[in-house]
């Protein structure tokens, strides 16, 4: 099937081109109405009928739902998106008391074959366009504009949906622009998520909008780590912690470390002292979840009091730690648990 390149992929010489015969002007109104309003060209009223017909053709969107499941009593959306091609990716809304936060993919799939989340299982795909990307966030901004008790305003992006946002890193970098630029995210509620693409941690620090960076760890050895997180044979921890340490001097941003804890595989007092070793000296703040079952990974999360002894150990060790909530469980929303399934 031919691509055609849907409105969030569109630049504004495409849209100059499809209006040509137009008064300049509208070329910037229509952008502003994709991207601030985040309208459809049908629906831009203010436009002659002819051309906003004439954009509904050229510029359809990238993304059709197949699937959309609410949780948390309305709180949690998750849908499942198809792509022009037939590739499939999820994204999700959470609304918290004080923020909200799109959940979004950066590939179709995932390369990284992380031993316990379910994107790693089902493999990779194809990377995602920017507009794709940009897409995703502008649909959960329309279903949080319709929120039942009143408009939400999407206000945190993380890329934590499937895929290694590092291993996509022009497209990832064209979106963030776009969602910074365009949409109006700020720099600081931007978090980009990866298992530890060292060149990829280099190349951000070297970028002159400084968004947040979050590394899942889940191990603080090698041995441990290699049989998690594959990656981490190429790119070690003190590799890893290094670029960390380069990143947090060139940004200043808050650096985070994600931890899946792992019944009787990375939730003892010993594993506790190692992450504080690594996470102490870099000022981290280390975000606990227990494990999301996965079908292809046989072991458990660790339960509830083990999540909060561990979290008491980091906290006695200097540690900031916070036990994140588990949003979505129960529509394979939670962290993960992306797997495109239908
Ligand atoms: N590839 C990037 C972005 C994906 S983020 C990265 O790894 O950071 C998804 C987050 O969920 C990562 O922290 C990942 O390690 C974590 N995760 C994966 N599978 C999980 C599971 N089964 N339970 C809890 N967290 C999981």
């Amino acid at each position: 099937m031919a691509a055609v390149p849907g409105p969030y992929d569109a630049t504004r010489d495409r849209l100059a081109d499809l209006m040509a015969d137009q008064p300049s002007y509208r070329v910037e109104q229509v952008w502003r109405s994709l991207h601030v309003n985040v309208r459809r060209p049908a629906e831009m009223t203010e436009l002659p009928a002819a051309l906003r017909e004439r954009l509904d053709s050229a510029l359809p969107p990238a993304l059709t739902p197949v699937a959309e499941s609410v949780s948390d009593g309305g709180e949690t959306v998750k849908w499942l998106f198809a792509l022009h091609d037939g590739a499939r990716v999820e994204t999700v809304l959470m609304h918290y008391r004080d923020r909200t936060t799109v959940c979004v993919s950066s590939q179709a799939g995932c390369a990284m074959n992380c031993s316990f989340c379910a994107t790693g299982q089902a493999g990779f795909t194809r990377q995602l366009t920017a507009g794709e990307i940009v897409e995703q966030v502008v649909a959960a901004m329309r279903q949080a504009r319709a929120h039942p008790e009143g408009e939400r305003r999407v206000s945190n992006i993380v890329f934590m949906g499937m895929g290694e946002p590092l291993a996509n890193y022009d497209r990832l970098w064209a979106a963030i622009t776009r969602l910074h630029d365009d949409i109006g995210i700020s720099a600081r509620h931007l978090t980009v998520s990866t298992v530890g693409v060292v060149p990829g941690i280099r190349r951000l620090a070297t970028e002159a909008l400084p968004v947040n960076l979050a590394v899942s760890l889940h191990a603080a050895n090698d041995r441990l780590r290699e049989k998690l997180v594959p990656l981490n044979r190429r790119y070690p921890l003190s590799v890893l912690t290094e670029a960390c340490r380069s990143y947090l001097a060139a940004k200043g941003r808050r650096l985070s470390f994600e931890w899946a804890l792992i019944d009787g595989v990375n939730d003892s007092f010993k594993d506790a002292a190692e992450l504080a070793d690594i996470a102490v000296p870099l000022g981290a703040h280390v975000n606990l979840i227990p494990l999301n079952p996965t079908p292809g990974y046989a072991v458990m999360g660790s339960s509830p009091g083990r999540v909060r002894q561990f979290r008491d150990r980091l906290t006695d060790l200097g540690v900031n730690a916070t036990i994140r909530r588990n949003r979505g469980t129960d529509i394979d929303a939670a962290c993960g648990q992306l797997a495109a399934r239908t």
